[in-house]
């Protein structure tokens, strides 16, 4: 089978680099829609963003509802806040859930689809720029929107070419304000999408390297993520580890961890990259049972052997949640329904025993 690497995102990194870069905003047009949360205003992400925006002459209209995990109503609120207010471009800035609902917002903005999950999706969406304020998702360099989906209760991932934002903007310093729980939780999201990566079917030479490095660059990290302590180059360092995992994502998609780490983040509010941290260690022991050569490799660009990442991963995730035996079964279920394009295939019973070890039971 071929194998295709595709990366259309203008990536630029530095200090001060959204500020330094005021001219790259020009073009986009005379009106923009920013798409935010709302620790952005405490950061100093926003602040820079508008200030571009003034400098320029752009005009443009704060929409900072997006809750974590966004929801289809919420993007459509923001689509009819862009269209009402003339946007020719959205500015994302904030976390995997603002930049996601950006992502649809600027979709929904140019087409009228009644129903987002039907594929394909078209193709037309407004033009983006995106600022991430965690380091975990790559949600800048990804063509993936993943939004709740109430009516099937579950998370779900739309996704089209033009999702992929034009440009994106790494400055560290945007990070310094995460508490330790979203430092560790996003980290741990960026080395599963590293990982899960490298087990695709679509995983080739140019997707395998970029997740070496990105495991390189996060777990070089390891011992700031467990202290709790970060210069303003460890910070750097995990966003440009997070963004290469997500061109990484961005080529082969993920694996049945994230569906697995849905079903947990829908009906217990678990965080996504915490979700993914109880899951990949089980999930990778399983996956060296059916397939030792493809996982030796990914223990070996993890640097360490399937005991030591359990430990390691676990000492950074604390506590395990336990759930009712009838949730696991249900869980597993729903994400043997679900396509990917992992390189290792589980059945139904098989994923309830990667739940099973990673998870456990309440009573
Ligand atoms: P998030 O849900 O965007 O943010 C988590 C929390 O961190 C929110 O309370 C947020 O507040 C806060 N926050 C963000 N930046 C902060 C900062 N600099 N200082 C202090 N607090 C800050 O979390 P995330 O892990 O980045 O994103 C998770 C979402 O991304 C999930 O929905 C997941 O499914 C999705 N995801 C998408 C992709 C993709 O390729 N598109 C890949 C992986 C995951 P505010 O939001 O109120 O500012
Ligand atoms: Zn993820």
């Amino acid at each position: 089978m071929d194998t295709q690497f595709y990366m259309p995102v203008r990536v630029i990194e530095g200090e001060e680099c959204v500020r330094r870069n005021a001219a790259l905003f020009a073009p986009f047009g005379r009106r923009a829609l920013i798409v935010t949360g709302k620790s952005s205003a405490a950061n100093g992400s926003l602040a820079d963003v508008t200030a571009v925006l003034d400098a320029n002459g752009q005009a443009y209209e704060i929409f900072d509802r997006i809750p974590q995990n966004p929801t289809v109503e919420c993007v459509r609120e923001g689509a009819e806040i862009a269209k009402r207010c003339g946007a020719e471009f959205v500015v994302a800035v904030g976390g995997g859930s603002p930049m996601d609902a950006a992502k649809a917002i600027a979709l929904l903005a140019r087409q009228n689809i009644g129903d987002l999950f039907a594929q394909p999706i078209g193709n037309d969406a407004l033009p983006m720029i995106h600022i991430p304020t965690t380091a975990g998702t790559g949600s800048e360099v990804t063509p993936y929107a993943i939004l709740t989906r109430n009516d099937k209760e579950t998370k779900q991932s739309i996704s089209a070419p033009s999702l992929f934002p034009k440009i994106a903007f790494l400055d560290g310093k945007y990070t310094e304000s995460l508490p330790q729980n979203i430092t560790v939780n996003t980290a741990i999201d960026a080395v599963s999408h590293a990982a899960e990566g490298m087990l695709s079917s679509k995983a080739g030479a140019a997707s395998d390297a970029l997740a070496r490095e990105s495991l390189r660059i996060l777990l070089g990290e390891y011992e700031s993520l467990r202290a709790g302590e970060y210069s303003p180059a460890v910070r750097q360092n995990l966003l440009r580890g997070a963004a290469l995992a997500g061109m990484v994502i961005a080529n082969t998609g993920t694996s049945p961890v994230h569906t697995l780490g849905y079903s947990l983040t829908y009906y217990h509010g678990v965080p996504h990259g915490r979700a993914n941290g109880l899951l990949l260690p089980a999930f990778l022991r399983r996956c060296f049972e059916k397939d030792a050569p493809l996982t030796r490799r990914i223990y070996a660009a993890l640097g360490m052997d399937a005991e030591e990442f359990s430990e390691k991963i676990s000492a950074l995730l604390g506590e395990r949640e336990k759930y009712p035996e009838k949730e696991l079964r249900a869980w597993a279920h729903k994400a043997s329904q679900s396509r990917k394009s992992c390189a290792v295939s589980f059945s139904e019973a098989e994923l309830y025993e990667v739940l099973q070890e990673a998870i456990g039971y309440s009573e």
